[in-house]
């Protein structure tokens, strides 16, 4: 004889009541409601801890025993005594063959759906902002307000190992320059001197994350017309590049524009809007059910952040080099040769899927900067005496 048996338990984990149908084979072991009791409350545990639930509260409800033919119940339970054991009527109702099934969310939300959920997601939410809001910070030379989630160590980190990387592959396909050869010296000479300069900000203040770094500079040689910086002040640059330009100050402009990604953290940055992106993205499906396309962000905030950023690379780029003694005109004359060079190539991107702003705004930018780099290279007494009298000064 068969006693189909409904229970339920509430899992203090995922919250939601699981549902038991067994079927019970009469025994001479199930003489009464007690020991029946006792034995379905093991059968429950013993389902939940197979169910992953390892912490179980103790049920409000106690096992329920449905029953819907009295012929179909052990002689030796009584059925009155059964049916005043019922603490719910609606499993009464419930067909006496249901098919097992646990349908672990059926019909319900899932916990961070509920008011414990919300909750929590919203401390977590608070916290996260909190942070954020303690991480902000000033670029130096520009101003900009923004926050940067990764510790300088981590960047620096993340830096070395990806350039370490690129050059023992660089190295492999035979195309690294050696550190002996005139292009890296003259590119390195360049580059350091633009380091120096980058220690302090344009109050003479010491930058903080600028300190200890190790500057290195790998040249690749490519046609490709580039150039590229990662933190901790390692920078790739491309003999493609280097045969375009024309003249220290020119080069200078590139390395000044690849210093200023390091001033400002823009790696920093792009990984902390990445980090916050994938929270809001996985708060907003769960939350609201929500999903959020990479595609659309990338359009709405990272290319335009990518282009922001680039402009302000120029930008402080140009007042590094002038800082450095290099003439701020060379990156007039530099990003025109880009421009060309990106002429000749043919290649049409749209300004709304850029990383880099159009090379005619970018000149326009920088033009429309030239005044504050002069007076940046006439601050650090770079403008040479045109005379032996010029050095007199006026009588
Ligand atoms: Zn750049």
């Amino acid at each position: 004889m068969c006693l189909p048996l409904l229970a339920r338990r509430r899992c203090c984990i995922c919250n939601v009541y699981h549902h038991i149908d067994h079927k019970l084979r009469h025994s001479s072991g199930l003489q009464s409601i007690d020991a029946t009791q006792a034995m379905l409350r093991s059968k429950i545990n013993r389902h939940l801890r197979g169910f992953g639930c390892l912490a179980l509260r103790n049920a409000t409800e106690g096992p329920v025993l449905a029953v819907q033919k009295s012929e179909a119940i052990s002689p030796h339970i009584p059925n009155d005594a059964l049916q005043s054991w019922l603490p719910s009527r609606r499993y009464q109702s419930l067909p006496a063959r249901r098919s097992t099934q646990y349908q672990h969310f059926k019909g319900r939300k899932p916990w961070w759906q509920s008011a414990t959920g919300m909750k929590w997601l919203g401390i977590a939410g608070g916290a996260g902002g909190v942070y954020y809001i303690a991480h902000i910070e000033t670029v130096p030379y520009s101003g900009r307000r923004h926050a940067v989630l990764v510790s300088p160590a981590t960047e620096m980190a993340l830096g070395t190992s990806t350039f370490q990387q690129f050059k023992q592959e660089a190295e492999a396909n035979g195309t690294l320059l050696p550190a002996r050869h005139p292009a890296s010296r003259l590119v390195s000479k360049i580059g350091m001197r633009i380091a120096g300069v980058a220690q302090t900000d344009n109050h003479g203040q010491p930058i903080k994350h600028m300190k200890g770094l190790d500057w290195e500079f790998a040249i690749i040689n490519e046609p490709t017309v580039n150039a590229f910086v990662v933190p901790g002040g390692k920078v790739v640059f491309y003999t493609g590049l280097l045969r375009l330009l024309e003249s220290e100050d020119e080069i200078a402009a590139i390395l000044g524009h690849e210093a200023a990604h390091v001033v400002s953290r823009h790696i920093g940055e792009k990984l902390s809007s990445t980090i916050v992106f994938t929270f809001l993205q996985l708060a907003a499906g769960l939350v609201l059910g929500v999903h959020i396309p990479a595609d659309i962000a990338q359009l709405a905030v990272f290319l335009p952040n990518s282009r922001k950023v680039e402009t302000e690379a120029d930008a402080v780029g140009i007042q590094l080099a002038a800082k450095a003694c290099f003439k701020p005109s060379g990156a007039v004359g530099a990003f025109e040769k880009l421009a060309a060079a990106e002429k000749r190539e043919g290649v049409k991107i749209p300004q709304l899927l850029r990383t880099h702003p159009l090379s005619e705004s970018r000149i326009k930018a920088i033009k429309h900067n030239l005044p504050k780099a002069e007076q940046e290279y006439e601050l650090a007494g770079c403008r040479a005496p045109k005379s032996f009298f010029d050095v007199l000064g006026p009588a």
